[in-house]
């Protein structure tokens, strides 16, 4: 969710801290704050609002002396956004000073623990409470390494956590569980990053915390130890990511060059896992045997995620011929799946650290069912704890709305599913061909969506529609999978209401909301579904509401029944939910734009949601 990042080298650390901080934005942008350490005291520094209020508070940094600090960007939880519960929180002792991505469960019988021994709480956040137990447990004498095992044995819930003590003035310290945290290995200085992207700049050489482990980090060092303070070796990952890719390079907005980025997405995604007229998915191995065991599919997910999954359980069952359940990843949970041996999961996550979906497949691999996670940032927990990982190579996702996560999740089902089928031999071997062409061609297909004309029309129609206060989008089959993401896509960024309906449930409740104007958006690339489709868009205009489509080329007849029309380039009707993305991508940010929205950090909202 939060944003952490930590400096510890020969630099000023708060100009360092703060570049890192605006690179994290995306994760959580409610307040901001950082803490430094110079000549034995911390300093602090805290603002409500972006990361350049408080850039513009201590003059880009130069205002806060120090070589060693930490900075956090919030995604509230617990108390509102403000100045006083902006991180870091600092001890009453002026001591410690601390940033926290999660959320402390026990925060409250802890809090009442140390008010009672006369500790005076200054914000109404979870995290403050870390702070002070720092200090309740803290000996005095400089080993804040075993105050930090002691501090973990005491605390609940998820937390990744920096921490700075005067007493060891060059040191950072790190500790996590359950929520994303990296060493980044530089030269004479390190870092800590709650997301690689936020010290990329500056090193491609990372360690990865893992759950229950604390990092002590000096210029020049960095240890690492268990949760019993027993030291622990760690293996160094090279991310290639190049700094370039987390930048908006000349694009108005991440959402925009995000969709941009879709055509090499697409091809890093599939094309390295398709070996001539073959799928190889090296990390997954599905033997025949295994695969006629199965029952049932499992595809668990959250948001876009989860409506990859629909389209996911689509492709699936219709080619591999075996019962597909796409559920939202805080439902399963809390509904006592029934899975096991006989039923593989699918667990999709772009950060690879969401918490419901890493719960989700907790679960599922506790009741022995196999779990395979499609997921964009590597070596994430969701990565690590799979039976087997499929990852998406998106390369990083900076808009808070996904684009091009979405898409390569959608593929990468695709994959999973061609592959099931060709071992359960429940797909012809022309069929099978086809479609791997139908994949190979996608990347072309939606850099052909991207030019300036296409771009014109969606824009043109987005221009129309960008004053509604409600869109509808209709659809039947994969056609219903895609409207569910282009409503979500919709609404999360131009704050319009938007609704996504399977097309035969309009008649069932929602049609009586439709009325002179109401605009409804019809998805219809479904050759098969044209017929019933048609009736439906009928009963939208017999209503008075007004009606733009989405169609395939072979669909283009449904424009009489319409007021605009869009078209997909021609795809097998299986693979049209990307191309339909696309659009549905552009029409909610080309409104967005219009509505002079936030398209990049819509409030409220955060990048990657670490808590339940
Ligand atoms: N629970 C903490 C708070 O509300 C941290 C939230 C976050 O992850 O940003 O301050």
């Amino acid at each position: 969710m939060c944003g952490i990042i930590g400096y510890t080298g020969t630099k000023q650390a708060a100009p360092v801290l703060l570049g890192g901080l605006k690179r994290l934005e995306y994760r959580g942008y409610d307040s901001s704050g950082i803490a430094t350490v110079k000549d034995g005291k911390i300093l602090t520094a805290k603002a409500k609002g972006k990361i350049a209020i408080l850039d513009e508070k201590i003059s880009g940094g130069t205002k806060l002396g120090g070589t060693v600090g930490i900075g956090h960007t919030r995604w509230a939880t617990h108390g509102v956004p403000n100045e006083a519960n902006a991180h870091p929180h600092r001890s009453a002792d002026g001591r410690f000073a601390v940033v926290h991505n999660g959320i402390i469960e026990n925060f409250f019988d802890i809090k009442s623990e140390l008010t009672a021994l006369g500790y005076a709480f200054a914000s109404d956040t979870d995290t403050e409470t870390v702070a002070m137990l720092l200090q309740h447990l803290y000996r005095g004498d400089g080993d804040v390494l075993s105050t930090i095992c002691a501090l973990q044995k005491r605390l609940c819930g998820s937390y990744a956590i920096g921490i700075v003590c005067a007493d060891t003035p060059d040191v950072l310290y790190a500790v996590r569980k359950d929520n994303p945290l990296v060493v980044g290995l530089g030269n004479g200085e390190n870092f800590i990053a709650s997301d690689v992207t936020a010290a990329l700049e500056h090193t491609h050489d990372f360690v990865l915390l893992g759950d229950g482990e604390t990092a002590r980090i000096t210029p020049d060092h960095a240890e690492f130890f268990d949760a019993d303070g027993k030291p622990v070796k760690k293996q160094t990952t090279h991310i290639d990511w190049d700094i370039g890719s987390a930048e908006k390079s000349g694009y108005a907005h991440f959402m925009l060059k995000e969709i941009f980025d879709q055509p090499k997405a697409l091809t890093d995604t599939l094309r390295p896992r398709i070996h001539g007229d073959k799928i190889v998915l090296d990390d997954i191995d599905f033997d025949s045997k295994y695969l006629d065991s199965l029952s049932a599919v499992d595809i668990v997910g959250c948001g876009s995620a989860y409506h990859a999954g629909i389209v996911g359980k689509h492709f699936i069952e219709k080619h591999c011929k075996i019962r597909v359940n796409c559920s939202l990843a805080s439902e399963y949970i809390y509904s006592d799946p029934i899975t096991g041996g006989d039923v593989l999961t699918v667990i999709i996550s772009q950060s690879g650290e969401t918490a419901d979906t890493l719960a989700a497949l907790r679960l599922a691999k506790s009741r022995g069912s196999r779990t395979i996670a499609v997921v964009n940032v590597v070596e994430s927990a969701i990565a690590r704890e799979a039976d087997g990982v499929l990852y998406t190579h998106a390369g990083p996702e900076i808009a808070v709305a996904t684009t091009k996560g979405y898409t390569t999740q959608v593929a990468a089902l695709y994959l999973i599913g061609l592959k099931i089928a060709e071992r359960k031999r429940t797909v012809s071997d022309v069929k099978y061909k086809s479609l791997i062409r139908e994949l190979l061609a996608l990347s072309d297909k939606v850099r052909s969506q991207l030019s300036d004309e296409n771009i014109a029309a969606v824009k043109k129609y987005a221009d129309r529609f960008s004053s509604h206060k409600c869109v509808f989008f209709i659809g039947r089959g994969t056609d219903y999978a895609a409207s569910l993401e282009g409503a979500l896509k919709l609404k999360e960024i131009s704050y319009i209401h938007a609704e996504a309906y399977a097309a035969g449930e309009l008649k069932h409740g929602t049609i009586s909301l439709i009325e002179n104007g109401t605009v409804t958006l019809a998805l219809v690339t479904q050759s098969a579904l044209y017929p019933k489709m048609e009736n439906n868009i009928k009963a939208v205009k017999s209503r008075e509401g007004t009606i733009l489509a989405v169609s395939s080329p072979d669909n283009v007849k449904i424009a009489v029944h319409t007021d605009g029309l869009l078209t997909i380039p021609e795809c097998d009707d299986d693979v049209s939910p990307v191309l339909t993305a696309v659009v549905l991508q552009l029409f909610a940010y080309y409104i967005a734009l219009g509505r002079g929205c936030d398209i990049d950090q819509p409030r409220n909202l955060a990048k990657s949601v670490t808590v339940e």
